[in-house]
């Protein structure tokens, strides 16, 4: 509810004005779902209203097509099921109502992605990184957590990652406390999430009491790191320089059930369910919530017409190097996995490993002013 008077009015009076959007939220509100949830709340007490704010606020984006919907808390997704069934649907291309997701954290099951294996070429490969979120259940998600909630999860998530050993031990450092110096230099060095300008993250609200309960915590070697309370209650990293996914992928793994393993041990458990995986804040990142990707120089491919279906049938996606609202510079991509449910945690990094060794391939070709068609797969990948 925007406010105790929004009853008095017909829910048709209070139908968002969507004829410029372009998001998926737009695509899929109709006038008879809107009335069956605007005066509906869940058991926290999330609006319909809030749960689209952010796609209503921001028609578009320049370079992704934007969902436009967010979760307040686990129970989102089912009391407003026939509203976000359908978008999780189209967003993740074909997911059904009844679908069941696979986790598979193993990463010996990964091939190659090593430096043996010698899928990517350092030249090209500049830094590797895998990222997911987690949510405590419990707790509401950012877009409508309380000041307490949101301190809640600081607590006990440092508490329990300050207990991690060997190459996880490490420290939390609140945004309160850095300098904005300290703060500048991780952003720049790729450690840390952006100030929340993007008007996606603020319209949802979960920028609220910025930088209150907000931090990251990393480990020694800044290779195993994890945000607090940014987009998620928690983004889960592990990234390196150079090539080796595979490294990377292994790090990410064994951190992450450490993690969830002491957790466990504190009587937390993290969001989840058979048909979405791992709760989290946007619908995109359902099921694995898993981005991995690798900033890698392709001038002459980014150049290329053909870029946007080649990455397309890899089942890959590009952004530019400084995150999800950057265009890419002198022909340096950040490019990652394009599914997130429905996929398990290694298929999806099997992808990138596959799929980024091609792409070099081909930007080797193109130097040597060579065609690449005998490289392009003829559809998309399974
Ligand atoms: P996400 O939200 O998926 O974590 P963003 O696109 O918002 O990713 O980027 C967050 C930060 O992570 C940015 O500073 C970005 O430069 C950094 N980053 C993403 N991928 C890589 C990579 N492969 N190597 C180094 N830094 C990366
Ligand atoms: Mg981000």
């Amino acid at each position: 509810m925007a406010n105790l008077n929004q009853k008095k009015f017909p829910s048709d009076e209070d139908f968002p004005e969507l004829s410029k959007h372009n998001n998926w939220m737009a695509k899929v509100l109709t006038p008879d779902m809107y009335k069956k949830y605007r005066d509906v709340v869940t058991p926290t007490g999330f609006t319909f209203d809030k749960a689209i704010q952010t796609g209503v606020d921001n028609p578009g984006h320049p370079f992704i097509y934007t969902v436009g919907c967010v979760a307040g808390d686990e129970e989102s997704y089912t009391v407003f099921k026939d509203f976000f069934d359908v978008v999780i649907d189209k967003r993740h291309g074909g997911y059904a109502a009844d679908a069941k997701h696979k986790t598979d954290l193993k990463w010996d099951n990964l091939v190659g992605g090593d430096e043996k294996a010698d899928d990517f070429d350092p030249k090209y490969v500049l830094s590797s990184r895998v990222r997911t979120g987690r949510s405590i259940r419990g707790l509401s998600l950012p877009p409508h957590c309380s000041r307490a909630e949101r301190r809640a999860v600081e607590k006990v998530s440092t508490e329990v990652l300050g207990g991690l050993s060997g190459e996880f031990k490490g420290k939390y450092y609140p945004l309160s406390k850095m300098t904005d110096e300290e703060q500048e230099q991780l952003i720049n060095d790729h450690f840390l999430f952006d100030k929340p300008v993007s008007p996606l993250l603020t319209c949802s609200g979960m920028a609220r009491d910025w930088p209150d309960a907000r931090g990251i915590w990393h480990n020694d070697n800044k290779t195993f790191l994890v945000w607090v309370n940014e987009e998620d209650h928690l983004r889960v990293i592990s990234m390196q320089k150079g090539g080796n996914m595979r490294a990377v992928f292994r790090r990410f793994c064994e951190g992450l059930t450490n993690f969830e393993e002491a957790m466990k041990k504190q009587g937390k458990e993290f969001m989840w369910n058979e048909h979405l995986g791992y709760v989290l804040t946007c619908p995109s990142n359902l099921g694995t919530g898993l981005r991995a990707g690798v900033h890698v120089k392709l001038p002459k491919l980014s150049q290329d017409k053909r870029i946007d279906d080649i990455l397309d049938k890899l089942r890959l996606q590009k952004r530019g190097t400084g995150g999800v609202d950057t265009a890419a510079v002198g022909g340096i991509y950040d490019i990652s996995n394009a599914d997130r449910l429905g996929y398990s945690e290694v298929e999806l990094v099997q992808y990138v490993v596959d799929g980024v060794k091609l792409l070099i391939q081909m930007e080797k070709k193109l130097e040597k002013g060579e065609p690449i068609e005998s490289l392009i797969p003829a559809e998309k990948k399974k």
